[in-house]
């Protein structure tokens, strides 16, 4: 059996992947604002540093899995674009940076990030945003999308995940990840039916961009067959998936880019 972190595991797809991983015998340290074995506010350096320690000490230095699922969703709010920045990006790339040790003590460790189809349904996310992000600077991300005074929350969202999975991506295969035996991948979801989208259709504008927006099969995703999707990507199963974004959003992804390759 095995010692996994989960970030976000008090809701939504984190506490899907939790549940399953705890019926399945394993021991699972999760990470979250409140109900959480560690709590931590990813939003802030400190509330980082704080996880990346809690997890190594619960762990004993070894961690046969990671899920980073913490994530805030495109809402309106003053502090949401920095917030979303802060969380969605940083809330990853540091905790893993913090806790590669402990993976590559494990020989064989799997790490799933979540992504999201906005990545590639988002038209117009500037590349000086990416850039930013993958330079490490928050405050230059935020700033790269703010058009007239303003930040669209879904374009820093975007942005977010765009850089996380190419972060993901170029770092999967790099001697010091894939050659320490970790297997690092994104899982891309469109639309599950969380807490957090919830939210987004409680509130009229959002709820009107999500019904309308194209889902080949139709409905939203559901959270306890995404973390079931979770689950295998951290079984021997995939010992040969290594930097790869896995799509599971209805066929959104398909419909806009059905010519790309
Ligand atoms: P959710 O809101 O149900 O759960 C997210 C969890 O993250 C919550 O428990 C929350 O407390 C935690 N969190 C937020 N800010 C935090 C912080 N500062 N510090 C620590 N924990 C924090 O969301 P979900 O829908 O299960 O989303 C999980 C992941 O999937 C997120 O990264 C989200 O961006 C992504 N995603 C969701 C959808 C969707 O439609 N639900 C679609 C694509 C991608």
């Amino acid at each position: 059996m095995g010692i996994y972190a989960v970030t976000g595991s008090a809701s939504g797809m984190g506490r899907a992947v939790t549940e399953q991983l705890r019926e399945a015998g394993h021991t699972v340290i999760g990470v979250d604002l409140e109900e959480a074995d560690v709590v931590a506010d990813l939003s802030t350096g400190h509330g980082r540093t704080q996880a990346i320690r809690a997890v190594l000490e619960s762990s004993g230095g070894r961690l046969d899995g990671v899920v980073l699922a913490a994530g805030l969703g495109p809402a309106p709010g003053p502090d949401r674009p920095r917030l979303i920045a802060q969380v969605n990006y940083f809330g990853v790339v540091d905790l893993l940076e913090g806790w590669r040790g402990a993976l590559a003590a494990a020989g064989g460790a799997k790490v799933v990030v979540f992504s999201s189809n906005s990545t590639t349904t988002t038209p117009a996310v500037p590349r000086r945003t990416i850039n930013a992000f993958l330079a490490g600077d928050a405050d230059r991300a935020v700033k790269s999308v703010r058009l007239f005074g303003k930040v669209a929350p879904s374009i820093i969202y975007a942005g977010s995940k765009i850089a996380v999975s190419r972060w993901v991506r170029r770092t999967a295969v790099r001697p010091e990840w894939a050659g320490s035996g970790i297997r690092l991948n994104a899982l891309a979801p469109g639309a599950i039916m969380t807490p957090l989208l919830e939210k987004q259709l409680s509130t009229p504008s959002e709820a009107k961009a999500i019904r309308s927006f194209p889902v080949p099969v139709g409905g939203f995703g559901d959270a306890e067959k995404l973390g079931a999707w979770v689950v295998f990507m951290l079984s021997d199963n995939a010992d040969f998936l290594c930097g790869s974004v896995v799509f599971v959003d209805g066929g959104s992804d398909a419909y806009f880019r059905a010519g790309d390759w």
